[in-house]
């Protein structure tokens, strides 16, 4: 079976605001850019659910077989606070407070960041580059923008000209539907604005301040690039001028993006990105997640429980497995009772996994094909394809492999005859469900690399037992229950599995 058949896989487009079918430029390849963190602190939940959305969409365009290069930068200098043109580097000041170079700064978020997202189970991008390690290009680029009349320089910084840019018929605003008046009137008296033309105008190069620790020559002077560069040079660098898709939390179509489609098509003359994919928000009980609101959580908080607002610690996999709930667009709500159910949920699905691997298929005479569960089954797996290729919509793929883990239940027990669905829908049943479960949604068993050690404890609980050993069977059965499993001891076989 194969996604082809299917319906066609559609995205949800920032720039159309519409779900578009997903035509690759250069087909089978895919060019993807995310853009990363910027590493001035721990990496918290909100930024990890936009990086695993995008995780899934890496996942499921390799699985239909495209050859995707995944790119997604590390944001080391120009970030500033507040997110414009004002204010302090968020990595300068970060290591003005802890009495540090900004690179160990840079190195401890960086690492942080790659404990989190390993921890989470996402894959690695194909490049991950770093604004610092493209100053060249982005040098080149303020130069190229400023001779092809679209930026100017001011006191020592250049920013992009807004009106120029208006007058050469774009229209600054539409990826994020904002309308320049508007955004006019809501403008903000701010040091710099001065030196600006418009004060929609933004920065490509700023002058560096004396005080300010990380800066380089140019020839407009010491300063730093604008946040807003790097993405446009790093995606033309290694995806070329336009590429397939571009996303991110939905916080940064403006002014972010909206910036980097000027940048890219005023230096390229092309649309810089055909897909503009952002991910919707994560509040806790209905509020946003935000730190001045005490309610955000980090990761290792989640992991230990260790926070007023959690009654338990939950595991990487049931809060990934509780992400991937919603689809990525809806706002995800985070809270105890939705954590616990996910937790039931994950532990039901894993159980599946691990029986799904272990189920053969037997021959049988006399058992009569059951053609209706045949056909439920290949419809489940059609749904997982049908949802996926709806924009991603994994809440509704998560409905059909639940449907699925329901047949491998059955299988298990012996309710239901691997003959009865005959060799074909039987393995396929099988294989889908854990290419569905480790390959496309990225979930994998908690435990797995303790399980030569629960085997070799169930083998001596087998022992016990014979020998009527019964405190000892207890005390195995008490040190399974410790981690949360369960010793399913039947006529037929003795088993150990996640306590659901
Ligand atoms: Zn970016």
């Amino acid at each position: 079976m194969t996604a082809q058949t299917f319906q066609p896989l559609k995205i949800f487009n920032t720039l159309t605001r519409k779900k578009d079918v997903f035509v690759p430029i250069a087909p089978p390849y895919v060019g993807m850019y995310v853009c990363g963190p910027t590493v001035y602190n721990n990496v918290h939940l909100g930024n990890i659910r936009t990086f695993l959305s995008f995780d899934i969409l890496f996942r499921y365009l390799t699985h239909i077989g495209y050859k995707v290069r995944y790119v997604r930068n590390i944001t080391d200098v120009g970030h500033l606070v507040g997110d414009g043109d004002e204010g302090e580097d968020k990595i300068g000041k970060m290591a003005k407070l802890q009495k540090l170079e900004p690179m160990e700064i840079v190195q401890r978020y960086t690492n942080d960041f790659h404990d989190v997202t390993a921890v989470f189970n996402l894959l690695s991008p194909s490049i991950e580059p770093t604004a610092t390690g493209h100053l060249i290009e982005q040098i080149e680029a303020v130069e190229s923008l400023i001779e092809k009349g679209v930026a100017y320089e001011s006191n020592g910084s250049v920013y992009f000209d807004i009106n120029k840019y208006q007058a050469g018929g774009n229209e600054y605003g539409k990826l994020s539907g904002r309308i320049i008046e508007d955004l006019l009137n809501e403008t903000r008296d701010l040091d710099g604005q001065a030196e600006k033309r418009n004060p929609l105008d933004f920065a490509l190069w700023k002058k560096a301040s004396p005080e300010h620790i990380m800066q380089w020559e140019s020839p407009w002077g010491k300063g730093f690039p604008g946040w807003h560069l790097e993405c446009t040079c790093m995606s033309a660098k290694y995806l070329g001028k336009q590429f397939d898709i571009h996303g991110g939390g939905m916080d940064l179509k403006f002014p972010h993006h909206e910036c980097e489609i000027a940048q890219g098509k005023s230096l390229t003359g092309e649309e810089p990105v055909r897909y503009w994919m952002h991910t919707n928000m994560l509040t806790v009980n209905g509020q946003k997640m935000s730190k001045s609101l005490g309610n955000s959580f980090l990761p290792a908080e989640l992991f230990s429980g260790n926070h007023e607002l959690l009654e338990q610690a939950y595991s990487p996999m049931t809060v990934r497995f509780f992400m991937l709930q919603s689809q990525y667009r809806s706002t995800l709500d985070f809270s105890n009772d939705a954590l616990k159910a996910a937790h039931k949920g994950y532990k039901k699905l894993a159980n599946g996994l691990r029986l799904a691997k272990l189920l053969t298929y037997t021959h049988e005479d006399g058992v009569s094909a059951d053609d209706a569960k045949k056909a439920d089954i290949e419809k489940s797996i059609e749904g997982f394809y049908n949802a996926m290729n709806d924009d991603l919509n994994t809440a509704v793929a998560f409905a059909n492999l639940f449907n699925m883990l329901k047949y491998i239940n059955m299988l298990n027990t012996g309710q239901l005859k691997s003959a009865a669905l005959g060799e074909a829908v039987f393995t396929s049943l099988k294989e889908q469900f854990v290419v569905f479960f480790e390959d496309v949604l990225g979930l994998k068993e908690e435990l797995a690399e303790g399980h030569a050690i629960l085997d070799g404890m169930l083998k001596l609980y087998r022992e016990f037992k014979l020998s009527q050993n019964y405190e000892k069977v207890d005390e195995i059965r008490s040190y399974f229950k410790n981690q949360g499993l369960v010793i399913r001891d039947t006529k037929t076989r003795i088993d150990w599995a996640y306590e659901e």
